[in-house]
Order: C-alpha cells, then sequence, then structure tokens
C-alpha cells in the first residue's frame, strides 16, 4: 500500500464541496474511519471536474444513520449503503464490505447480495478498477493506493482489480462501465480485459434486470462521449444486450446526434436521454407504422400503435419510465405536426411544449440527409427567427404551397388533417392509454363511485357494497368466444 500526498497530485481540501467535507468530519468526529473514494478522487486527479463524490466508511449503515439521524436514509437491499442528504447535495456513504458469502451468489458467479462488511484491504479488492479505488482524506491531505492506481491513472490504462473474466461474471455491468470510463475518460482497456471480452461474455447482460439497465443507458447518454462510446458497443456485442431490436448501425441521423447531444453536453446545456432514445428507435417505429398502415389502419391510429409497439419490445431490456416514453411519442408524433400543420395551428405549435424537442428532432433528421422531412427543419429553423409580420408573410407564403400540393396529391391520398373544434388548438400528441393494473381499476372505482366498464359489467351479481368487483381474479378473466372451425390446433394446442 503507498500512502500518497494529495498536494503532489493536485488534490486539496479546497477544491472540495462543503458537503462531501461535512460528511467526511462528522463521521471522523463519531471515531469512525472515513474517506472519499470512486469516481471523485479519480475525476481530480485527472484533472476533470468531478459529477459527485461518494464517501466509504467503517460505520455500518446503522451507524452512519444514527451519526446523521434524520438526514440519512438506508437504501438498496442487494448493495445497501447510506443515503445521507446536505443542503441540496446527496452523498452515497458506502460501508467498507469483505467478499461476499458462497451462499448469495448465482450459479453463473453473479453477486446477489453484497453487504458482507469488512476492512478497507478487503474493500479495495471489492472495487471494479484500479482507478476506483483510491481513498482520499482530505484532513489529513493523503490518498491510500493499495494497487498501484497511480501508474494506471499515469498511463492511461483501465485495469480491473483481479481476474475480469470473474469480476465480469460476479457483475456484468462491469462491462458496461469499461466501455464508459473508456470512452469518458479516453483510456485504453487493458489487455487481459480485453481478451476475454467476447460477445459470448456480453451475453451475461441478459441477466441484469431491465431497470439497472436503463440507468446504465442514461450514464452513457449523458457522459457527454456518445460519439466514442457507440462504436464500442457494437464492437463488444454490448448494443445487442441493449437494445435487441435495433440495427447496430450507425446511420447520419445517430451519428449526428450523438455529436449534438456531446455538444450540449461540453457547453453546459441540458439533454434529456429520452430524446436519444427516440433518435436511436426512429427507424423501428417508421417501419412498425408502415407494417399497419398494410394492415389497412389510418395513419394516426398505426403510428400510435407503433409507437406503443415499438417501445415495449425495448422494454424488456431496458426499462424506460413511462414519463420517458410519451416524452418520446411525443416527438415522433410532432414530427407529422411539423410535417404539415394547418397554417392557423402553426403559431400555437411553435409555443407547444414539445415543439423544442420536436423541431430538433426534425432538424437533425434534415441534417442527416433525410429527404422525407421536405425542407421544414429548415423552414421551422428560419420561422421561429422570424418578426410578427414577417410570420404572417411566411404563413400566407406556405398556404399557397399547401394548396398547390393538395391540388396535386388529391388524386393520391388525401393529406392528413387533425380536426379541433378551434382551428387553433392542438390535438393531444398521445393519448395515455389507461392504466390497466388491477389497483388502478379499484383506486378509479373508488374515486368514480363504482362507474369502470368492468364494474358496471358485473354490477349485478358480483360487486360488494363499495362498488369493487371482488371476485377471485381468474373468474373476472372475460371469456373469449372462438369459432373452433377456424382455430388450427398445432402442437401445442
Ligand atoms: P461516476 O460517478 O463518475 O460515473 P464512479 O466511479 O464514481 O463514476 P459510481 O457508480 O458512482 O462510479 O461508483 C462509485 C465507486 O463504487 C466506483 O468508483 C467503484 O469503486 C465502486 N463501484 C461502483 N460500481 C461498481 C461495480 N459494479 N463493481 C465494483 N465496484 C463498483
Ligand atoms: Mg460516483
Amino acid at each position: 500500500m503507498h500512502t500518497l500526498r494529495a498536494s503532489k497530485y493536485g488534490l486539496s481540501i479546497k477544491k472540495l464541496p462543503p458537503s462531501i467535507i461535512e460528511v467526511i468530519d462528522a463521521l471522523s468526529k463519531a471515531g469512525y474511519e472515513a474517506y472519499i473514494v470512486g469516481g471523485g478522487v479519480r475525476d481530480l486527479m485527472l484533472g476533470l471536474n468531478p459529477k459527485d463524490f461518494d464517501a466509504v466508511t467503517n460505520a455500518t449503515p446503522a451507524q452512519v444513520k444514527s451519526v446523521f439521524g434524520r438526514r440519512c436514509r438506508i437504501i438498496g437491499r442487494r448493495f445497501e449503503l447510506a443515503h445521507v442528504y446536505i443542503g441540496r447535495d446527496l452523498i452515497e456513504v458506502a460501508t467498507f464490505r469483505a467478499p461476499p458469502k458462497k451462499e448469495v451468489t448465482s450459479a453463473q458467479g453473479m453477486i446477489l447480495r453484497d453487504n458482507n462488511w469488512g476492512t478497507i484491504e478487503q474493500d479495495f479488492a471489492r472495487r471494479d478498477f484500479s482507478i476506483n479505488a483510491m481513498y482520499y482524506q482530505p484532513r489529513k491531505g493523503i490518498i491510500l493506493d493499495f494497487c498501484n492506481a497511480i501508474a494506471d491513472i499515469k498511463s492511461k490504462t483501465l485495469r480491473l482489480l483481479g481476474d475480469p473474466a470473474k469480476r465480469f461474471e460476479e457483475d456484468p455491468v462491469r462491462m458496461l462501465r469499461t466501455l464508459r470510463f473508456s470512452a469518458k475518460l479516453n483510456f485504453k482497456i487493458s489487455d487481459d480485459i480485453l481478451s476475454i471480452f467476447t460477445v459470448d461474455m456480453a451475453m451475461l447482460l441478459r441477466d441484469i434486470s431491465p431497470h439497472r439497465l436503463y440507468d446504465e443507458s442514461q450514464k452513457l447518454f449523458t457522459m457527454g462521449q456518445l460519439q466514442r462510446i457507440l462504436p464500442l458497443l457494437i464492437d463488444f456485442g454490448v448494443w445487442k444486450q441493449l437494445f435487441a431490436d435495433i440495427q447496430p448501425i450507425l446511420n447520419n441521423f445517430i451519428v449526428l446526434a450523438a455529436k449534438n447531444t456531446d455538444q450540449r453536453i461540453q457547453v453546459g446545456k441540458t439533454i434529456n436521454p429520452a430524446f436519444f432514445y427516440a433518435v436511436l428507435l426512429w427507424e423501428n417505429f417508421l417501419e412498425r407504422t408502415q407494417f399497419y398502415l398494410n394492415k389497412g389502419l389510418v395513419p394516426a391510429e398505426a403510428r400510435a400503435q407503433a409507437g406503443l409497439d415499438v417501445l415495449k419490445r425495448q422494454c424488456t431490456r431496458t426499462v424506460i419510465p413511462r414519463f420517458a416514453e410519451t416524452f418520446i411519442r411525443e416527438v415522433w408524433e410532432m414530427q407529422t405536426r411539423l410535417l404539415n400543420p394547418k397554417p392557423q395551428q402553426i403559431e400555437s405549435l411553435s409555443s407547444h411544449a414539445r415543439f423544442r424537442a420536436g423541431f430538433d428532432f426534425l432538424l437533425l433528421r434534415e441534417k442527416s440527409g433525410d429527404q422525407d422531412t421536405e425542407g421544414m427543419g429548415h423552414w421551422w429553423d428560419v420561422y421561429q427567427n422570424l418578426s410578427i409580420d414577417e410570420k404572417e408573410a411566411a404563413i400566407s407564403k406556405y398556404n399557397r404551397q399547401r394548396v398547390k400540393k393538395r391540388r396535386r396529391t388529391s388524386s393520391e391520398a388525401p393529406l392528413e388533417t387533425v380536426t379541433t373544434a378551434d382551428p387553433q388548438a392542438i390535438e393531444p400528441l398521445v393519448v395515455e392509454k389507461e392504466n390497466t393494473s388491477r389497483r388502478a381499476r379499484r383506486s378509479k372505482a373508488r374515486r368514480t363511485g363504482m362507474t369502470t366498464a368492468t364494474n358496471v359489467r358485473t354490477a349485478d351479481s358480483n360487486q360488494n357494497s363499495t362498488g369493487i368487483d371482488d371476485r377471485h381474479p381468474i373468474l373476472k378473466r372475460k371469456r373469449v368466444q372462438r369459432d373452433l372451425a377456424q382455430v388450427v390446433f398445432g402442437p401445442t394446442q
């Protein structure tokens, strides 16, 4: 173990936010050991701006709670740790961990529970990369380096602690972390990792919960190095595990959107990771829409159904939260509205909550060579910067061209129009499907005083005094009348 002088590596207590110092000081005062560890130390050493600071201590989560009281919450089951809230900051405080006990490891070697407390020497070996395993005590001004991490910092090498194959089997998410840190820090991946990081190894990611994978995908999208990470995801076979149905091809649209996202992050603008999901899934959405059009659905229904289908498929890999799904479907729907707006709706469209994202998406499509936007990306780009008079003139000109186009196409498919009572009002972009879970139905029944469809159907015999259908779920299943003459009996029936 080497004890390094922090100041020699550019680290000083003055560079730390008060929240992390308060956590370290409070734990030390209570008689515990406490260090800053992980990305915070690593990024400071590399001269980068750390995203946050994590602490580690020999106090158990319950002891951390007794130090910080109501400012502390214990979270996690698989990996229990304490969240300490200092002002507006949240500091994660982990407890030194020993190797997990055998009985909490799956048949594939994956660690299912990791709450075996230990010493700092045991803790460093449980961390993923050498560069993430440096312990910084800011009051003492020292860094503890157990694995010559400083050499890897200098040679810009990402090295896993221990046997790489075993470490990936224990937690396959480390494969994603390998690619993420390599792209983010511009570090080379060590040879012993490269030799075992095969497409077969990447398949272990199938055992990871789609919730955790969604969180990881967000980190990949928001670290500011999408352009670097995307080819790595494809080369290492990780793409297929994260996005099963998306072709592993970096078309112009994806590349341009990645570049745009990275640039936004670089200049400190906010980004919504759901936007990049909308980009990645766009081709699938178009294909699926065509599928429903071919089946004879009207365009609006085809799009709505296609959007739901595509997102449902993606959720088998990364569970996209409901609000993000709605955002994605709205961005897609905006494409149709912006492509062919009714003249009287143009101004309200430009102040719609989803206009900005929809317009950015349209412009990126156009700039990447998509002819289907018919130049409307540029049109909206110009429109937004016009004076009121110029806007009116632009709308009149657009209207004349639109009428001409309609005459030309009237013999073909009619242009899609959305009808509303108020000609300037914008129809909702997506209609949310009703939450059909049993709990949601019950709470709705309670709210509305029992007028849901199910309740009406079962009103006579199956409702209790609250108007809720309380039969056993199996009895509530709708019986489907099947015409047996039309059923084809296959081997499984
Ligand atoms: P950043 O926060 O910049 O993304 P980080 O290295 O701080 O990077 P965190 O996810 O915040 O990453 O984790 C903090 C530390 O916990 C890591 O530096 C590492 O030491 C340890 N760690 C996190 N995830 C794992 C893992 N899957 N396996 C082993 N150690 C891990
Ligand atoms: Mg961190």
